[in-house]
């Protein structure tokens, strides 16, 4: 007897995480981790988790964190649903907005995930191409009828660029249907669109303690929206996504805003000054708010330059849009690291 998958599971493709190799073998650019170690005051937390036990489930709200980060965000700590990673929450998201042959509306290029998501539900996933200047063309807020959810990644990825708040709030006044704004990267650039969650209850907005809180081996995330849109968010979650040891340590992480303010500042500094570098050495670099910065050299393809990178044990992401194009995406390592994908470059390329 044949096993019956799902059509739509059958001929979709899995998503494809970075390259994580054996730890040290590398010089680690390829998937955005912050490369300072996280607060101190995490580990304790940890530690105390740990040492409290783990027989008894964790609490199915995560209320500590929420009561901390509604300080920290100026939101109600009922306006914050808590994920495992950020991941979870756009999964939550989809899955609730989202049903079968249903259009979940999202721009390229950008997070791939979002194509995953929409593919296990069934849905139809519109793809709205960038303006060349990375803003968003007039149809990303086309009717349809069948449009169930709209995202965007602000910043983006890989392009590191960012849409301005006023232009996010007109881009949600006129969609009709919810918009998650998916802030992964939000602590590295200038402005936020949290506060418009106030101001509208179409706007959702994902965070994540990955990159900016260099806690990706823990997966924490959470979404702010208004609380009557969190009450059905919460409905389609995990009973336990979070868990004991994580929601200790998250909680202690974003308590912790010096320890995030000083991070913050040490990769943006490194960032600008990698961008500068990289111009110098005839790089075509979009400016970025993120913690990475996508390029391409007129001379040499992208494809190369990661081959021979990689041969030199530097990982950087090589990205390849159908349709499209590619370039590289490098993430803000440590100045010694950059400084050591920069030393390849001069070898690498043409004099
Ligand atoms: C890294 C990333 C995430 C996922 O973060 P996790 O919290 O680690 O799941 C979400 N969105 C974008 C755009 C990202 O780059």
């Amino acid at each position: 007897m044949n096993i019956r998958y799902r059509p739509n599971i059958l001929a979709m493709q899995g998503y494809e995480p970075g390259e994580q190799p054996q730890p040290g073998k590398f010089i680690k650019l390829n998937t955005n981790e912050n490369p300072y170690p996280g607060s101190w005051a995490v580990n304790r937390a940890i530690q105390t988790a740990a040492e409290s036990g783990l027989a008894r489930y964790p609490d199915p709200t995560a209320t500590a964190f929420r009561e901390c980060a509604s300080g920290i965000l100026d939101v109600p700590p009922e306006w914050i649903l808590c994920g495992n990673g950020s991941d979870d929450i756009l999964t939550i998201a989809t899955r609730t907005f989202v049903g079968t042959a249903k259009t979940f509306r999202m721009p390229t290029p950008s997070y791939s995930l979002y194509k995953t998501l929409a593919n296990i539900q069934g849905a139809n996933i519109d793809e709205v191409v960038f303006n060349p200047n990375w803003t968003l063309p007039g149809e990303f807020v086309d009717r349809d009828e069948d449009l169930r959810l709209a995202v965007i990644a602000n910043p983006n990825s890989p392009s590191g660029t960012m849409i301005p708040p006023e232009d996010v709030l007109q881009i949600a006044e006129q969609l009709a249907c919810p918009l998650l704004v998916d802030e992964a990267y939000v602590d590295f650039a200038n402005v936020s669109c949290l506060q418009l969650v106030k101001q509208n209850e179409k706007i959702l907005i994902s965070r994540t303690l990955s990159k900016s809180y260099a806690l990706a081996g823990l997966r924490f995330g959470f979404v702010v929206a208004q609380p009557q849109v969190i009450r059905q968010l919460a409905k389609v979650k995990d009973s336990y996504n979070c868990d004991t040891i994580s929601i200790a340590a998250a909680t202690a992480a974003i308590a912790d805003q010096t320890w995030l303010q000083t991070n913050r500042q040490r990769v943006v500094d490194s960032r600008n000054r990698f961008s500068a570098e990289l111009e110098q050495l005839g790089f075509v670099v979009t400016p970025s708010q993120a913690n990475f910065v996508w390029c391409n050299h007129p001379q040499v393809e992208a494809r190369r330059l990661f081959a021979q990178l990689r041969n030199a044990r530097i990982l950087v992401r090589y990205m390849n849009y159908d349709g499209w194009g590619d370039g590289l995406r490098i993430s803000v390592g440590t100045d010694a690291q950059l400084d050591a994908c920069l030393d390849q470059f001069r070898i690498l390329l043409p004099k």
